[in-house]
């Protein structure tokens, strides 16, 4: 049996026994696969695509042009990615608070068919390809992951093979589409190219850091960095701790 074959009798499975279903599509290579199976499926979902506010550019556009029956949900308040640098500071790997405000909110209380796949990272390998959140402010959300068991191959060769059209980054050298910058992402070098073709993106964020520390004296950035915005970003880019990038130099200062 092929992974199409398989992934459309799951899928078709899970409609028959939850209901009220949603997709959360973002505009990514393994979100168009997962809507394409979806349509083929035949079965009844509503679509809807978090606007993170600092996708790629185009996104936004893709999005509204080639899924019309997807929603485009803004976040809570309208409080852009840069908005909350400016109220809460700039989010780190192990501090991505951003993805509760931009993201995780599409999800809250649904049953939802996310394009995750095991191979993406380690963290996700060990799931199940249904997954109930058990964070409280989730409501009992559910995660529903089709392309599970996808490889990155398989994928490129059902877009090949359908002609799916994908979202602009891709052809303009970007191998995944995410937030422009975002912090999870570890590869050297990774997110100071993804800020070169989007050099508006990070003079927001260097404005809207300066102003969280001219607004926050108490953070520790405020004053590790003293006030400079380059400074800050300095840190942020180099995806160290505040810890392991500042006390060299402030030992220096003592010697
Ligand atoms: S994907 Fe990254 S930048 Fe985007 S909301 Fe999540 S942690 Fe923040």
């Amino acid at each position: 049996m092929d992974k199409e074959y398989t992934t459309l009798k799951f899928i078709q499975k899970i409609a028959k026994s939850i209901p009220d279903l949603y997709a959360g599509n973002s505009g990514g290579k393994d979100s168009a696969v997962l809507d394409f199976l979806l349509q083929k499926s035949e079965i009844k979902y509503k679509s809807y695509y978090c606007n993170t506010t600092i996708d790629p550019h185009g996104t936004v556009s893709h999005i509204m042009k080639n899924y019309p029956h997807t929603d485009i949900l803004q976040p809570k308040n309208k409080e852009t990615f840069f908005k909350l640098v400016e109220r809460k500071g700039l989010p780190t790997r192990l501090n991505r608070y951003c993805c509760q405000y931009l993201k995780e909110f599409g999800s809250v209380g649904k049953s939802v068919f996310e394009g995750v796949r095991a191979e993406e990272s380690t963290k996700r390998q060990g799931r199940d390809y249904i997954q109930c959140d058990t964070r409280k402010w989730q409501k009992k959300a559910k995660h529903i992951y089709p392309l599970y068991d996808w490889t990155e191959k398989e994928i490129y060769n059902y877009i090949e093979k359908y002609d799916i059209k994908l979202a602009p980054c891709y052809s303009n050298g970007f191998s995944r589409l995410g937030c422009v910058g975002c912090p999870q992402v570890t590869r050297k070098g990774v997110r100071m190219k993804e800020f070169e073709s989007h050099p508006k993106y990070l003079e927001s964020i260097k404005r809207a850091i300066k102003k969280g520390m001219e607004n926050n004296p108490q953070w520790k950035i405020t004053q590790l960095a003293d006030y400079n915005e380059d400074v800050a970003i300095a840190w942020w880019l180099s995806g160290k701790t505040m810890n392991e990038y500042f006390q060299p130099n402030q030992l220096k200062l003592f010697i």
